[in-house]
């Protein structure tokens, strides 16, 4: 287990990879959630736990799958961004293609990290049916109100305008190799 702290509500938690997963009585669509890809973003690692135990502790049932998943651990340990490569600008076809191939020659820690995070992704991809909706938790660098951001297409927006929260589109225009747009 690992040790991240948070700033935000001078807490630690000890954590794993997977940070926790549900299954519900009734099927349903898979669901799943990744936080701290970049190390010095807690929060969401926080929530994910905060949100899973209350599930459980309240006996909410839920329809489907929801795993929650932990991404730059070394870098959350730490407390910082990254170590070497930021792992959110790491996911192009060409990259994980290299990686499944190099495998054996793991080079630095976020090598090692999508390597983990990939395998256990492609893992529930395989075990379970689907539908599958991933979300992706991140920080902003300065105070602002909770949004999200998609890939625009008509599914993402239906499944977005369920959130209480501002939409904002485009900023995959200027980022690459993100996690979400490789799925
Ligand atoms: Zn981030």
């Amino acid at each position: 287990m690992v040790k991240v702290y948070s700033k935000a509500l001078d807490q630690s938690i000890e954590i794993n990879r997977i940070l926790g997963q549900l299954e519900g009585n009734t099927a349903g669509p898979t669901i799943i959630f990744t936080a701290g890809i970049h190390g010095n973003e807690p929060s969401g690692v926080f929530a994910l736990v905060k949100v899973l135990d209350d599930i459980k502790s309240k006996s909410i049932d839920v329809r489907g799958k929801v795993y929650a998943i932990a991404g730059n651990v070394s870098a959350l340990k730490q407390g910082v961004r990254y170590n070497r490569e930021d792992l959110n600008r790491m996911w192009n076809d060409e990259r994980v293609a290299w990686l499944l191939k190099e495998d054996k020659i793991i080079k630095n820690e976020e090598d090692y990290e999508q390597y983990q995070l990939y395998t256990i992704i492609s893992k529930i991809l395989e075990v379970d049916n689907g539908s599958f909706y991933f979300v992706d938790l991140h920080t902003t660098s300065s105070p602002t109100k909770p949004f999200i951001t998609v890939n625009d297409t008509l599914l993402n927006r239906k499944f977005t305008e369920q959130y209480p929260v501002p939409l904002l589109l485009g900023i995959e225009e200027y980022l690459g190799g993100y996690l979400i747009k490789l799925h």
